[in-house]
């Protein structure tokens, strides 16, 4: 069963050498040599072959074995990422691939990783693999005002970037997975400690932190005058903002599709009678406006900042002025007649708005998307039940709404409960209080 909008097909649990993609020899060569460079581009590139340019990374940083860990598992545990991404306008698997190539090119760029432990660069890279897990195609701040309760479990601070780590570390933890089984305790701590850092610092609520404290390192420090953690932490904010950074042909196709997903949530906010955010209102923004805001208030002030502790990256960041200049010759109309055309992902990734209603109820009701995802080890009846209910509406989205308790026991939320706990999420006790209150009065995908 395929459902529009959620996770494909698992492959985690049952997953075997079989289900990992061949290599395109063609494709291998032509994008292999970019991988070093801030000039991939991997929209438009078979979501397959990112998987195995993505496992080409881990081959050239060469860390994983020597960490005890099986090259066969990195390749499921690949498979349970791209799995994972939605297929939103822009947070979807190109972004996480894009941001992970982007970080380990600014690693080789900045010459940082002498100061690396391989623990840490593979931890990075971990990081950036999952820095988006599962995420809903809107932001925190949407999650905040629709009173979601992702918003809830949380209690509204890092809503998205908690709940990418806590999906991250129940895949690595996933027995078909079991990526970190060869750590020993001390290290497993300090590896889930160095993956959460590094996940919650792509927080833009967060970001002013990073900008004072870069501020406070002297110009031309370099890279051995930085403390590790912070280091990491930096590169990979900088990868998560890089679209601006990239050849002015890249970051074209990033702007339409990060104001694709935008404007996506406008429509939704607008749909619910909401105040629509200044960014995502279709009727009243420019995607090239939008774009231009970016680069002013975030993009250049921070690269410019990290351009100066570390003098590696001042060549490959003058992209961004050159970009900067670009868009000034640039509309709306002609940006779409440029790239909405050529851009094939985009069409696919032009997400109709029940799709993306669907994302965020499967994500918001985490016990009812939980079933959806991980159900394949449950016969219960609910269960068979619940795919019955959800495939009829995709197939006859009109014919009958069901509520979530209906279809979700509670003894499946005890096994939720208990497995939860085991992977250290915390706020379980809320969750339960919240299914008990509201989710099951809840519809599978929320009607006006
Ligand atoms: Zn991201």
């Amino acid at each position: 069963m395929v459902m529009a909008g959620a996770p494909r097909e698992k492959h985690v649990g049952v997953s075997g050498p079989n289900l990992w993609p061949a290599a395109d020899a063609a494709v291998m060569q032509r994008w292999k040599p970019k991988l070093k460079t801030l000039e991939f581009d991997p929209m438009g590139i078979d979501e397959d072959d990112l998987l195995n340019l993505a496992l080409e990374i881990f081959l050239e940083i060469g860390v994983h074995e020597g960490l005890g860990i099986e090259t066969e598992k990195i390749k499921r545990f690949l498979l349970g990422v791209r799995d994972r991404m939605l297929e939103n306008p822009f947070h979807n698997w190109a972004h996480v691939f894009d941001v992970t190539q982007t970080c380990y090119a600014l690693v080789l760029l900045s010459k940082g990783r002498e100061i690396l432990t391989d623990m840490q660069l593979f931890g990075l890279m971990i990081a950036t693999l999952c820095h988006d897990l599962e995420h809903p195609g809107v932001n925190n701040q949407f999650l905040v005002k629709s009173k979601s309760s992702l918003a809830t479990l949380y209690n509204n601070e890092s809503i998205l970037e908690k709940h990418h780590a806590f999906r991250a570390f129940e895949l690595m933890l996933h027995p078909g997975i079991d990526l970190l089984s060869a750590f020993s305790k001390d290290q497993y701590d300090a590896f889930r400690q160095l993956v959460m850092s590094l996940i919650l610092a792509t927080d833009m609520a967060r970001h002013n932190e990073y900008v004072v404290n870069l501020k406070n390192h002297a110009k031309g420090e370099g890279v051995q005058g930085l403390d590790p953690l912070f280091y990491m932490e930096i590169l990979l904010k900088c990868a998560d903002i890089s679209d601006a950074l990239k050849p002015f042909d890249v970051t074209k196709k990033w702007t339409l599709r990060i104001t694709d997903e935008f404007f996506l949530q406008g429509d939704m906010e607008r749909a619910s009678g909401m105040d629509v955010s200044c960014m995502c209102d279709r009727t009243s923004q420019s995607r090239v406006a939008v774009q231009k805001g970016m680069i002013d208030y975030i993009v250049r002030p921070f690269c410019l900042l990290l351009a100066e502790v570390i003098p590696a990256f001042q060549e490959a960041f003058g992209q961004i002025a050159l970009n900067r200049s670009s868009w000034d010759t640039y509309d709306d109309a002609v940006l779409l007649e440029e790239v909405g055309k050529k851009d094939t992902g985009l069409t696919k990734a032009r997400t109709p708005l029940r799709v993306v209603t669907w994302n965020i109820a499967a994500v918001n009701n985490n016990p009812f998307e939980y079933w959806v995802t991980h159900g394949q080890t449950s016969q219960s009846e609910g269960y068979a039940k619940l795919m019955t209910d959800v495939q009829m509406l995709i197939d006859n989205p009109e014919t009958r709404d069901f509520k979530v308790g209906e279809v979700v026991t509670d003894d499946m939320i005890q096994e939720l409960v208990v497995s939860m706990t085991e992977h250290g999420c915390s706020g379980v006790d809320k969750l339960v209080d919240v299914w008990r209150a509201e989710y099951k009065e809840r519809y599978a995908i929320g009607y006006s």
